[in-house]
């Protein structure tokens, strides 16, 4: 389908999040990179409702608070202390960070605040262990330029990152507070942005002015990306975490559609003359009896384990639920996905699916008889206990009602295909207020006067510089720092002394099409790769071998270049090793060598390299064999 964004009225604003390098963490002196050796501490809370200082209980924080989950805390004593247990009250703010932040927001041309208040906003997913997430404001209103295009710049913020959820159970979260209060810096633009591609752009360019600083993390998991989206008639949807900068165009693309197809969903329902008095006056049944002898496993679990069967007609819905706009974008999902977000069920089937998933079609003839639905009429079933299913069932009632007016406005979840599951209502305005613990600090004019004397160079500077520097060309350079390479680079040029050209092919081109066939290349540590250099530059190991040794990092990440060069068979061989066998080649191509000295180089060559590929530079044995040939034809 091709849809025209300014047809359509297709507006995203961004929020960038990235994780700053600093020594120590926003509120208190833990580190913000892993260190080994600490000891666990586990410990227990249940999540309560959150009502802000109003009195006001934000429809966010009240769909989280419903749940009544456990969370399970994980916390590593060499990362973590009692701020992160929130046992001891917040230390002052960082001011590395805060450094940072402003030279960011400097370079942004945005408007240094006079004095940063920390807020706390209501965040009960048990993500932190406060239930709130601390915020400040740290500069406004900035702008960039974006192929000639003007966009403004809202906010700079600096927040603390979350704890990071390690294990999901129906009725219980697990986490981990090693990320809990690493500085994380959030860019926020206005909605101005018009098309998929120009989110990309518009992501890589402040992508590009944040990495400027040479001050933040690098890696997975250092950036996310939320989006706000809306078309005409449609509805503000936003959508959260997006880690990958290539998935942002999609991300908008399938929303877009996801918008129409409800906008479309909502006229069809118009004109059948559905009514939200119909839905509402439409009561749930209790259908256990037709599925007692179910053929569906997830049923039949259900109803063993003493729960119960409840079915919803939804009048003038058939044939809706299963229509699919792309992959995964059908009312049904929607439906589902609001009923397994709020009551956490998992059996849930609408009859534009059915039969199917082991139910008869019989089974669908009689539900269809019980509930009285006609042919232009659907039917949803959850499996749960009664009071989960009820639950469930009028959750996806309020959602089918939603449905009369096309978008719903929510909080949604970005997932690696580049689809959205809903995750939450949207907060309301009472979410933030002030952290008292924590006293304002000022922002003199000196001292921003100071920083902005000091800003760092653009990338495109940086790029130049390199090129200069190392005699790469501009775009190697630029492949550097884009692909975040330009740190080990130096490092790896630096301490191994190898030639600039062959550290640059091999952490940019190598790298790049190991990625693509889906090696997670960015999961092998620095140091192995500085070992790896060292080693051919010592004539350990030839640079041919840089492919299998890095995929073979890739798939296993725990090891360590030793047992890669053990594992692939790469052990080095000695030049007289190598001598000895040219010879014996030689010896026994004795008259090819005479005959035909080209192509017996070419034969002793291929030969050479059954044995040597990857464990001598291959360069360098060419060279060898070459001489000996040609030393032998002059005799
Ligand atoms: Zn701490």
């Amino acid at each position: 389908m091709k849809i025209d964004y300014r047809e359509i009225g297709l507006k995203v604003g961004l929020e960038i999040h990235r994780q700053l390098d600093t020594r120590h963490k926003l509120f208190c002196d833990c580190p913000t990179t892993p260190r080994e050796g600490g000891r666990e501490i586990v410990f227990i809370r249940w999540l309560r409702e959150a009502q802000s200082e109003l009195g006001e209980v934000d429809p966010a924080a009240l769909f989280e608070s419903r749940k009544r989950r456990m969370i399970v805390y994980h916390a590593d004593t060499e990362n973590t202390c009692l701020v992160e247990l929130d046992e001891e009250p917040p230390h002052d703010l960082n001011r590395e960070a805060v450094e940072i932040a402003l030279t960011a927001a400097l370079m942004m041309n945005a408007r240094p605040v006079d004095e940063i208040h920390v807020m706390r906003k209501i965040v009960i997913d048990g993500s932190n262990t406060t239930g709130f997430q601390r915020t400040c404001v740290i500069a406004l209103g900035g702008e960039i330029e974006v192929d000639g295009k003007k966009i403004p710049i809202q906010t700079i913020t600096l927040e603390e990152d979350a704890a990071r959820i390690i294990e999901q159970k129906p009725h219980e979260v697990h986490y981990d507070l090693s990320r809990l209060g690493i500085p994380l810096i959030e860019v926020s633009t206005a909605p101005v942005i018009n098309s998929p591609e120009e989110a990309y752009n518009v992501a890589y360019a402040i992508g590009r002015i944040l990495r400027a600083t040479r001050r933040v993390k690098r890696g997975i998991g250092t950036v996310r990306q939320d989006l706000n989206i809306s078309i005409t008639g449609g509805a503000l949807v936003e959508i959260k975490g997006v880690q990958e900068l290539e998935l942002l165009p999609k991300v908008v693309e399938l929303e877009v559609i996801r918008q129409l197809h409800l906008l479309k969903i909502r006229d069809e329902l118009r004109s059948r003359g559905v009514s939200e008095d119909d839905l509402k006056r439409e009561p749930i049944k209790d259908v256990t009896s037709i599925f007692v002898k179910t053929s569906s496993k997830i049923l039949r679990r259900r109803i063993e384990g003493g729960g119960v069967v409840l079915a919803l007609r939804l009048k003038g819905f058939g044939g809706l639920l299963g229509l699919e706009a792309a992959p995964g974008i059908r009312l049904g999902a929607e439906l589902a996905g609001r009923a397994r977000a709020w009551s956490e069920v998992e059996g849930i089937f609408h009859t534009d699916e059915l039969p199917g998933y082991g139910i008869s079609g019989e089974e669908v003839m009689r539900l269809r008889e019980e509930v009285g639905a006609g042919d232009l009429d659907a039917v949803v079933i959850v499996a749960a206990e009664r009071e989960r299913a009820e639950d469930a069932l009028e959750r996806v009632r309020e959602r089918a009602i939603e449905a009369l007016y096309g978008v719903p406005p929510e909080t949604r979840g970005a997932r690696p295909d580049g689809t959205t599951i809903y995750l939450r209502p949207r907060p309301g305005a009472a979410r933030m207020y002030p952290e008292t613990d924590i006293p304002p600090l000022p922002l003199p004019r000196e001292y921003v006067e100071e920083i902005k004397r000091r800003l760092p160079p653009s990338l495109d500077e940086v790029a130049e510089w390199i090129s200069r520097r190392y005699g790469v060309s501009k775009q190697i350079a630029d492949e550097l720092i884009d692909s975040e390479k330009v740190e080990i680079f130096e490092r790896v040029v630096g301490e191994t002394g190898i030639q600039p050209s062959i550290a640059a092919s091999i952490l940019v081109e190598h790298m790049k099409s190991l990625r693509r066939e889906g090696y997670e290349v960015e999961k092998i540590r620095e140091e192995d790769l500085l070992e790896f250099f060292r080693r051919v530059v010592r004539g350990e190991l030839a640079k041919e071998a840089a492919p299998e040794i890095i995929k073979w990092l890739a798939q296993n990440p725990d090891k360590s270049l030793d047992d890669a060069v053990n594992a692939l068979g790469l052990k080095a061989v000695s030049l007289e090793e190598v001598k000895a066998r040219i010879a014996e080649l030689m010896e026994a191509n004795r008259d090819l060598v005479r005959s035909n000295p080209g192509k017996a180089i070419s034969v002793i060559m291929g030969e050479l390299m059954k044995t040597y590929r990857g464990r001598f530079d291959g360069g360098k044995l060419y060279q060898l064999v070459s001489q000996a040939v040609y030393g032998q034809v002059r005799d």
